[in-house]
C-alpha cells in the first residue's frame, strides 16, 4: 500500500455579517462548545472522540493504515460578525506555514465551514484555499469538508480537489462529513479522476425551515444518500447561510462523477428537486404573544418547546434579547423554563448573592436592538455554576460547554414562576445538559425556551408534545423579507414568496 503523506488542518467560522460584533483571535483562541485552537499533535489528541469533521476525518485517516496524518491547526469561533482582518491573516499564515514545514506532501485536508466572511473578503474559505493553491500549486490534491450551512461560490468549488458537506440539520454528522471527504481524497490519490458540476439555487430559505427530519429536505437529502458511499461518483447539497450578505448566499448543489456530462446528469436531477420544493419549505413563525398563549393553551404529555429562532447566538445572534421572556411574564406562565440568556453581570451579581439569595436587577436587551430592554424584576438565585458543562446529546457528545460564570434564576409572581439559565459566554441553548446542569428537568416543564434554530430539535423534540418556531426580536434574521440585504446576486428570490 502506498503511504500518503496528508495535512490536516481546520478554521471555521459562521458569519453573520448583520451582527456589530466581530471574530478576532482571542474568539478562535478560546473554547466554547468545541475546543480551543489546537496545534501540531493536539488538532488529533483534542478533537478525538468528537462530532467534528476533523476528528472523523483523521479517523477515516488512521482507519485506511496508509495515512501519514500530519496535523497542522484547528480552530472555530462562536458565530458572529465578519473575522478580522488580522486573525483571517495571522490563522491562515499559521496554516501555510505548516503546510510548508511538513515537507512533501500527497494531499491536504481542510474542515471548514463554507459561510464565512472576513473584513477584506466575503469568500473567506475561497480567500484561504487560493493563498494554499498559491503555494501548493494546481495539481496538490486538497479535500474539503463544509457545513450543511455552508455558502458555495464557483471559486471554491474550483480552488478544492473535493468537497463533502453535511447531510443532517440537526448536524448529527460533522464527524462522517470529514470522514468521507478523507475517503474521496485517497480515492482521487488512488487514480479516480472526476469532474465536477455546480448550480447556486435562485431562492433563500430561511433557516428554521431547514429541518431535515421534515419535508421537502429530508426527501432532498434522502436523494443525496441514494448513490451508495462505495460509487466512485457522489452528489452534495448545501443550504446556505441567510445571514451572510455576500453574492454566493444559498442553497447549492455540487456533483462529482468521472465525465462532465455525468455529473452534469445528477446535478440536474438533484436541482430540479430543489426547484420544485420551494414552495414546500415551512417558513412560519408565530409572535412571542401568539406562541406563548399558543404553549399555554395546548393539553397533553410533554412541554412545549419555544424556539427563540432569532436571537440563536449559533448564528451570530447575543443571546440576550427579552421578547419571549416578557411575552412569558406578561401571559404569567408557569413552570417555563428559558435558555441561554448571556448576561455576565447579572451572573456576578448572582454569584456574590450565592444561591437562596435575590436581588431586583435588569436582565439582557444590551444587543442595541432598537425596541429590546433589559428585563427588570426580581430574581431569586437557585443554583450557580462556574459553566463547564459535559454535553449529553448527541450532536455535541463528547464536547464540553463553556459558558463561563452562569446561574439559574427564578422570576417568581403570585405562585406562578418562570426560570432562566444566564450565562456569561454565549452558547446556543441546544442541548438538555444547559438545564439539568442546573437541576432542572426540561421534561417536567410546561414551556421550555431555547434560544437555538433546529439544532435543539435533536434533543428536546423527542418526548415534547409540540415545538413552535417564533419571531422575538433578534440579531439573527429570519424573517427575510424586511432585510437590508445589499450584495445578493441578482434575481435571488427570498422566500417566502407571497
Ligand atoms: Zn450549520
Amino acid at each position: 500500500m502506498t503511504r500518503r503523506r496528508i495535512a490536516f488542518a481546520g478554521f471555521q467560522h459562521e458569519t453573520n455579517t448583520f451582527a456589530p460584533s466581530h471574530a478576532g483571535l482571542a474568539e478562535f483562541e478560546v473554547a466554547d462548545s468545541w475546543p480551543g485552537l489546537l496545534q501540531g499533535q493536539k488538532v488529533v489528541d483534542g478533537s478525538r472522540g468528537m462530532n467534528l469533521p476533523i476528528a472523523g476525518a483523521v479517523r477515516a485517516a488512521e482507519e485506511a493504515g496508509n495515512v501519514e496524518v500530519i496535523p497542522i491547526l484547528w480552530c472555530a469561533a462562536e458565530p458572529s460578525g465578519p473575522v478580522t482582518d488580522e486573525a483571517f491573516d495571522q490563522i491562515s499564515g499559521t496554516i501555510l506555514a505548516g503546510l510548508k514545514a511538513a515537507g512533501p506532501l500527497d494531499a491536504v485536508y481542510l474542515d471548514l465551514h463554507g459561510a464565512m466572511v472576513t473584513d477584506s473578503y466575503d469568500d473567506g474559505e475561497a480567500e484561504l484555499l487560493s493563498r494554499i493553491r498559491k503555494m501548493t500549486g494546481p495539481d496538490m490534491v486538497i479535500g474539503v469538508s463544509l457545513d450543511f450551512h455552508a455558502n458555495l461560490s464557483h471559486q471554491l468549488v474550483d480552488l478544492a480537489t473535493v468537497i463533502t458537506i453535511n447531510r443532517t440539520n440537526p448536524h448529527l454528522d460533522m464527524g462522517e462529513t470529514g470522514a468521507r471527504c478523507l475517503v474521496e481524497v485517497l480515492r482521487t490519490l488512488d487514480g479516480c479522476s472526476r469532474t465536477v458540476a455546480f448550480q447556486q439555487a435562485p431562492f433563500l430559505v430561511p433557516l428554521h425551515a431547514l429541518n431535515t427530519g421534515a419535508e421537502p429536505c429530508k426527501s432532498l437529502y434522502q436523494a443525496v444518500a441514494d448513490i451508495p458511499a462505495s460509487s466512485t461518483e457522489y452528489i452534495e447539497l448545501a443550504m446556505g447561510f441567510t445571514a451572510a450578505d455576500v453574492p454566493d448566499c444559498g442553497p447549492s448543489v455540487v456533483a462529482y462523477a468521472e465525465t462532465r456530462n455525468r455529473a452534469e446528469e445528477m446535478l440536474q436531477a438533484l436541482f430540479q428537486q430543489l426547484i420544485e420544493s420551494e414552495a414546500a419549505f415551512d417558513t412560519s413563525l408565530l409572535s412571542a404573544d401568539e406562541a406563548v398563549r399558543s404553549a399555554m393553551s395546548m393539553t397533553g404529555s410533554g412541554p412545549v418547546v419555544l424556539a427563540d429562532v432569532q436571537d440563536n447566538p449559533g448564528a451570530g445572534a447575543s443571546s440576550d434579547t427579552t421578547g419571549l421572556l416578557r411575552a412569558l411574564a406578561g401571559a404569567g406562565a408557569h413552570k417555563a423554563i428559558l435558555g441561554i440568556m448571556c448576561d455576565a453581570e447579572i451572573c456576578a451579581k448572582a454569584h456574590e448573592f450565592g444561591v437562596g439569595g435575590d436581588f431586583h436587577g435588569g436582565l439582557g436587551g444590551r444587543s442595541g436592538i432598537v425596541g429590546d430592554q433589559p428585563f427588570k424584576g426580581h430574581f431569586k438565585v437557585r443554583a450557580l455554576s462556574d459553566g463547564r458543562i459535559p454535553y449529553t446529546g448527541e450532536m455535541y457528545a463528547g464536547s464540553i460547554a463553556e459558558i463561563g460564570p452562569s446561574c439559574l434564576l427564578a422570576i417568581e409572581n403570585e405562585g406562578r414562576e418562570i426560570l432562566v439559565v444566564v450565562s456569561s459566554e454565549r452558547t446556543q441553548c441546544l442541548d438538555r445538559a444547559l438545564f439539568t446542569h442546573f437541576g432542572v428537568d426540561p421534561y417536567e416543564c410546561e414551556i421550555v425556551c431555547v434560544k437555538s434554530i433546529i439544532h435543539f430539535r435533536a434533543d428536546f423534540e423527542p418526548g415534547s408534545l409540540a415545538v413552535l418556531n417564533v419571531s422575538a426580536p433578534g440579531l439573527f434574521p429570519c424573517e427575510l423579507k424586511g432585510q437590508n440585504y445589499q450584495k445578493l446576486r441578482r434575481g435571488l428570490r427570498i422566500l417566502p414568496i407571497s
